[in-house]
């Protein structure tokens, strides 16, 4: 396909504001492209979830600009810890805070989800971001991207980018239709006031992960103040017959599955109002991640279960890596750069899909180096 020269910036659209779709117009808008979010959702909540921010992704918040924010916003845990979920031995102690920051460039952090989000649209240009736009179709006409929309309205952009998450329209007009595999796992998901786990004498560790072979509990505070704690579970379960979107769970239900663990954890589910559960999608690593004029990021490109915390994590990273390549090759290049994007993407995602599948993920001691001490914003992008 030629490539028809283009003014020196691309028009480029991305579909998706989610925390990848947020990162690479963030970081595409400072490099000064004209771009443009379109955002299926009429608009985002504060859904009740957490989520870890490892000094991996710091890094990009802080090209972003909103690193100081967030590190002023999250929680700052001085260890992960891993214990058994009936025994509650320790079974590993992972030094996070000052050690983190030290020894692999940034903090590491627990926030609330829907603050991490909203800090990150708010770096967006307003006037770029479209909301209640699902994308319907896509078609590369070798020229330039014709997008059309469920609302009827038809737009155009040089680039667009599939920050579409799991159930990507992006993926499917690159792959063909297929649904994600669903794991066998599911979470769940829930905030507990703290104020109320002051009537236990109990010790409500910062960041600390229940284990045992087929469920597990992780939990930590959503806020600096720690006024909210946070937990989400992974639950092996072969049947999910909900779709691919999450229902109410209940205080009963967790009662009965975490019946045999520790009493730290029976203490949060006697505090928990409100849980909901969600099947975890995952998929091979694709084959193609990129065509013409199309490019694909995060969950759209590498859905995975989310028990290493780094799904996000994952599309931040490539959102920095893919604008880096835009740059380092020339945005009129558009098949090199995404070529030189994928080569320094595919290997780390793919192994971080693996672990996440396995579930290992400093379980025991071990040296966590490899994820948080990565630098996508400073990496030698190497050749394809
Ligand atoms: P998404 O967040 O799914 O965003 C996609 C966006 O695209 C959505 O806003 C959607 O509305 C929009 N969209 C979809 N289709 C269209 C369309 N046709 N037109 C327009 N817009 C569209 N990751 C971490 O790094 N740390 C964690 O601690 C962590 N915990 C997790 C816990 C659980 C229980 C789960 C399920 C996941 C967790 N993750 C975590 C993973 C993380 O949530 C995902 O990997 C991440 O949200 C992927 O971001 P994304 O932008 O690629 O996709």
């Amino acid at each position: 396909m030629s490539q028809k020269p283009m003014s020196p910036k691309p028009r480029v659209a991305v579909i998706g504001a989610g925390l990848g779709g947020a990162a690479v117009a963030a970081l595409l808008q400072k490099a000064g492209y004209p771009t443009q979010v379109y955002e299926q959702a009429p608009e985002f909540s504060r859904l009740g979830a957490g989520i870890h921010l490892g000094p991996n992704v710091m890094k990009v918040m802080r090209q972003i600009g909103i690193e100081e924010r967030l590190e002023a916003m999250g929680s700052h845990p001085d260890y992960w810890f891993s214990r058994d979920g009936v025994s509650g031995d320790y079974q590993s102690r992972i030094p996070l805070g000052e050690f983190a920051k030290r020894e692999y460039g940034a903090a590491y952090i627990t926030v609330h989800r829907g603050d991490l989000h909203a800090l990150m649209v708010e770096a967006l240009d307003p006037s770029q971001l479209h909301f209640d736009r699902r994308l319907t179709s896509v078609d590369d006409t070798g020229s330039e991207v014709i997008m059309r929309f469920a609302d009827g309205n038809t737009e155009t952009a040089d680039l667009v980018i599939g920050a579409d998450g799991v159930n990507s329209r992006i993926r499917e007009t690159l792959l063909g239709a297929e649904d994600p595999t669903y794991s066998g796992w599911i979470a769940h998901r829930a905030i507990v006031d703290a104020e109320k786990l002051k009537a236990y004498d109990l010790d409500f560790e910062s960041c600390v992960k229940w284990w045992s072979p087929d469920k597990h509990m992780m939990v930590y505070y959503v806020t600096g103040d720690q006024r909210e704690y946070y937990y989400v579970t992974g639950v092996k379960t072969p049947d999910w017959q909900h779709g691919t979107s999450f229902v109410d769970s209940s205080k009963e239900e967790m009662r009965e599955i975490f019946h045999d663990y520790h009493p730290v954890v029976q203490a949060l589910i006697d505090c928990t109002e409100a849980v909901t559960k969600w099947p975890l999608l995952e998929r091979n690593p694709l084959p193609i991640w990129h065509k013409g004029r199309l490019v694909l990021l995060g969950d759209a490109c590498h859905p995975m279960k989310p028990h290493m915390a780094q799904g996000a994590a994952m599309a931040i990273e490539d959102a920095a890596v893919l604008v880096r390549s835009l740059e380092a090759v020339g945005p009129e290049h558009y098949a090199d750069a995404f070529e030189l994007y994928k080569t320094n993407r595919f290997e780390r995602a793919s192994r971080v899909q693996q672990v996440s599948h396995d579930n290992t993920w400093l379980r025991q001691e071990e040296d966590p180096a490899w994820v948080f001490g990565h630098d996508v914003t400073t990496q030698e992008l190497k050749a394809p």
